[in-house]
């Protein structure tokens, strides 16, 4: 069992949604295989997974569908 590096919990497989920020636009990944902590909610992506994600970003291959993503400016708020 693999534990989390910042808070020792254990780590649960799952898959994710994965925004990842690429030319200054976030690109939404689906079903993504991560290990994520049952403890702190971290998300950890394993070298293999890590380049086939930046492998699909960077190819720049048409995505399966466009998002429309909420912004929000904490400057904003008072
Ligand atoms: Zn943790």
């Amino acid at each position: 069992m693999r534990r989390c590096p910042l808070c020792s919990g254990e780590l649960e497989e799952k898959t994710v949604t994965h925004p990842q920020e690429y030319k200054g636009r976030i690109i939404i990944l689906e079903n993504v295989p991560a290990e994520v902590c049952r403890q702190c909610g971290e998300v950890l992506l394993r070298p293999d997974v890590l380049e086939r994600v930046q492998g699909l970003v960077w190819s720049e291959s048409a995505p399966r569908r466009i998002a429309q993503v909420p912004v929000y400016d904490l400057a904003e708020v008072t």
